[in-house]
Order: C-alpha cells, then sequence, then structure tokens
C-alpha cells in the first residue's frame, strides 16, 4: 500500500498483546480498524505470560533482538501511564532485580561472559558469589556458585496489559467483534477481507493476522506463516514471607514473587501442537526444578496452573509486514517468547507499513515477512 490521503480500512485477526498493539497504533493515526477475535481478549499466551521485559536473555539476545527489546522498554514506559490515564487499567509495570544464578564453577565461567557483553551494551549487571547473593535471597540453600545480578528487567501483568491495550483502541475508536476467521475474501489479486466460519464476509482494504500460534495453520486461502506452537507452563504459588522479591532464574527455571503476593515458578518448553492443557509431568518438572534451588517452597501452596503457547518461527525472529503474493495482507506474528516485551515496537512498524509511513518505522530484513515463501491452502 503506498502513502495516500484515504487511509484504509483494516482488519486485524487475533485480540492478543500483537494484535492489539498494532489495532491501537492504527487508531492513533486515524485508520478505521476492526479486531476481530475467536475467543475472548487475552485468552491465550498474552493473558497468560509471565510479563517479563527482559532485554538479555533469549533468541536473537545478543544479536538483532537486542535493539529493539531495548526499545520495547522504552515504549512501555511510555505507554504504561498512557494507558493508565485513558482506560483505568494500571499494567503494573515495575522495575525487577534478576538474579541468573550459577550451581557451579562452568555455569559461572559462562556468567563472566555474559557480563562482559551486558556492560558492553550499557545494561546494569554485576557478578556476585554465591554468599552476595544469598544476602539477597537467602532461601536460595541448593547448590550456588554465584549469580548475575541484573537491573535492566522491568515487568508487566501481561493480562491486565493487554486488556488495557484493548480498551484504550476501543475508546480511541476501534472496533472488536467475535468470530472466527475461516479465509480471505478476495478481488482478483488483493485481499478484500475476510470469511467467518459463520458465514458471514467483512470487507476490508487490508487484513492484519496476528493470530499467534495459529498463524501457521493457513486455513481458508491464508498463507501457512512458519510459526509452530511452543507449549510453556507455570505454576503460582502461595508462599507467606518476602523471599524471592528478586526474580532468581537457574537453566530453564525460575521463581519470583509477583505484586499480588503469589510466588510464579515456571517454566516449560514443549511441543504438543495446539493441546494447552496444564499437564501433570511439566507440574512436576517445574515443582523438581525450583526446589533444587529453594528447598524451602516445599511448604508452597500450588494456587494456579497455566498453559498456554508461545507463537514461534522457523527463525525465532517475529514475521512482520507485508505478504508477497497476497496484496493487502501483512503479517504480524511470530513474536515467540518475546511478545509480550516486543508488541509495542511490533505495533508501531506494522501499523507504518499498512499506512504507507514506513520510513518512519522500518521493519528491519530480518523481520520481513518476505524473507519466506508462502502457499496458501486451497479455499
Ligand atoms: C509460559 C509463557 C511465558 C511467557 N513469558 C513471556 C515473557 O515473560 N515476556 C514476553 O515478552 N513474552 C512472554 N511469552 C510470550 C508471549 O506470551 C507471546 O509472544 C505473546 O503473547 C504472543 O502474542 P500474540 O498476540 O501473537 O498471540 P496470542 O496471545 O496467542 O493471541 C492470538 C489470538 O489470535 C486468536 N485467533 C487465532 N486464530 C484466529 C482466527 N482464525 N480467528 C480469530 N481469532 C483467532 C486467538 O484466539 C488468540 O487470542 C510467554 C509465553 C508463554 C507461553
Amino acid at each position: 500500500m503506498t502513502n495516500s490521503d484515504v487511509l484504509p480500512d483494516v482488519l486485524v485477526v487475533g485480540g492478543g498483546a500483537v494484535g492489539a498493539s498494532v489495532a491501537l497504533a492504527l487508531v492513533k493515526q486515524g485508520v478505521t480498524v476492526t479486531v476481530i477475535e475467536r475467543d475472548s481478549v487475552a485468552s491465550h499466551a498474552s493473558g497468560f505470560a509471565y510479563g517479563g521485559l527482559f532485554p538479555t536473555m533469549g533468541a536473537g539476545i545478543p544479536g538483532p533482538i537486542l535493539r529493539y527489546a531495548k526499545q520495547g522498554i522504552a515504549l512501555h514506559r511510555q505507554l504504561a501511564p498512557e494507558l493508565k490515564e485513558i482506560t483505568g487499567i494500571d499494567v503494573e509495570l515495575r522495575s525487577v532485580i534478576s538474579l541468573d544464578l550459577a550451581d557451579d564453577e562452568a555455569g559461572f565461567r559462562n556468567l563472566e561472559k555474559t557480563l562482559a557483553w551486558q556492560l558492553d551494551e550499557e545494561l546494569d549487571a554485576e557478578l556476585l558469589d554465591s554468599e552476595g547473593i544469598r544476602r539477597l535471597e537467602p532461601a536460595l540453600t541448593g547448590a550456588l556458585a554465584g549469580g548475575l545480578v541484573q537491573r535492566s528487567h522491568f515487568e508487566v501483568d501481561s493480562y491486565r496489559y493487554t486488556l488495557a491495550l484493548v480498551t484504550a483502541f476501543e475508546q480511541g475508536g476501534g472496533s472488536s467483534r467475535s468470530g472466527d476467521v475461516v479465509g480471505l475474501v478476495r478481488d482478483g489479486d488483493r485481499v478484500a477481507g475476510v470469511q467467518l466460519a459463520s458465514g458471514d464476509e467483512i470487507a476490508s482494504d487490508a487484513v492484519v493476522v496476528a493470530t499467534g500460534p495459529w498463524a501457521g495453520e493457513g486455513r481458508g486461502g491464508l498463507p501457512s506463516f512458519p510459526v509452530e506452537p511452543k507449549k510453556g507452563e507455570i505454576l503460582r504459588l502461595r508462599f507467606p514471607g518476602n523471599d524471592f522479591a528478586h526474580r532468581v532464574s537457574l537453566g530453564g527455571h525460575y521463581i519470583a514473587r509477583k505484586p499480588d503476593g503469589l510466588v510464579w515458578v515456571g517454566s516449560t518448553e514443549e511441543d504438543a501442537g495446539f493441546d494447552d492443557r496444564p499437564s501433570a509431568s511439566a507440574r512436576e518438572s517445574i515443582i523438581a526444578g525450583v526446589l533444587a534451588l529453594a528447598p524451602a517452597l516445599d511448604s508452597a501452596e500450588v494456587v494456579e496452573h497455566t498453559a498456554c503457547l508461545r507463537p514461534v518461527s522457523s527463525d525465532e525472529m517475529p514475521i512482520l509486514g507485508p505478504v508477497p503474493g497476497h496484496e493487502g495482507l501483512f503479517a504480524a506474528n511470530g513474536a515467540g517468547k518475546k511478545g509480550i516485551l516486543l508488541n509495542p515496537v511490533i505495533g508501531q512498524m506494522v501499523a507504518a507499513a499498512i499506512t504507507g509511513n514506513a520510513a518512519e518505522n522500518p521493519i528491519p530484513a530480518e523481520f520481513e515477512a518476505a524473507r519466506f515463501e508462502y502457499f496458501s491452502s486451497p479455499d
């Protein structure tokens, strides 16, 4: 789509954090937008994610994601008060100190390497020995060689955050509609709207696919994006006291107290298709992992167990912008393990691509949807 005085009517498919961010960014530019969601807003990963805004870990860090992770934190810091003002919803943005732990000498050497690149990137971090770490978190009585103290981390409540985005979008003039999108409407080579499972068709100038892990399904002429679901589970524990005010992590396990006093422990990574039911095996593996670090948690009570699906692309980078061969179709998916952190950045980039202002918020080559080939399933 080229820059023009006439702004397009846009349909955003998917009411997770990514779809909501794109929708809000578009509405702010005066575009007429409808979000179509088949379940309810924030009912999948965007409502159950830990909500960490961590610029120091994950795919592409250090590397191409780091710059956008920093930008994501800066945008969250602007957005949180704005969302509170517009919607009354406090997204509970707060700064957290994370302790990445090592339980042996080899692990500690790795933390030294991590410290070196974080300092090069001007991220606030320091190494402590096991005594220093236990002074901060005395409940860490398991094996410990030391830890990296990271002060560049923030977090939000991902459910409140996604709800606030959608509420702000609606208050800005956008509309939401319930519906299961099963295909595209076409006008020649152009995408001209969507078909719903109810049989209804909704016309639009542009369609954004923000369907999270379901972006790979490719139903009804929609292209199949190279995105797979990666299941993750988290337990919320009642554990009275002040322990775990710092978020502690070792290997794949973490322990962190949230503002409501519950201690979150996680998580798992599993290829289980679209099965998003909590499992006994994940619960056992999380409990075993965190008890090795903090045996005192044995007395904690599990009050909630959640499972949801991360949308992970084949190269672990987001898939954004115009979809080749489908004029009028835009991708906003593949945010992987960083969709809560990155969605404000994704929202700005995809909205700019749709309104013809890509020069202001360019999509970097490593995120462009055009790096893949797309094959549609038969209509
Ligand atoms: C255990 C766990 C912990 C996480 N922790 C963090 C973290 O600490 N920090 C971080 O940044 N990220 C984290 N993530 C990742 C983050 O949750 C995701 O990257 C993000 O929520 C993806 O948002 P999304 O909007 O793309 O997808 P989703 O939240 O899955 O939303 C997609 C929406 O599209 C709808 N939909 C799908 N198909 C259709 C259709 N055909 N028609 C209509 N609607 C449709 C779905 O119902 C869904 O509501 C975590 C994920 C998990 C699983």
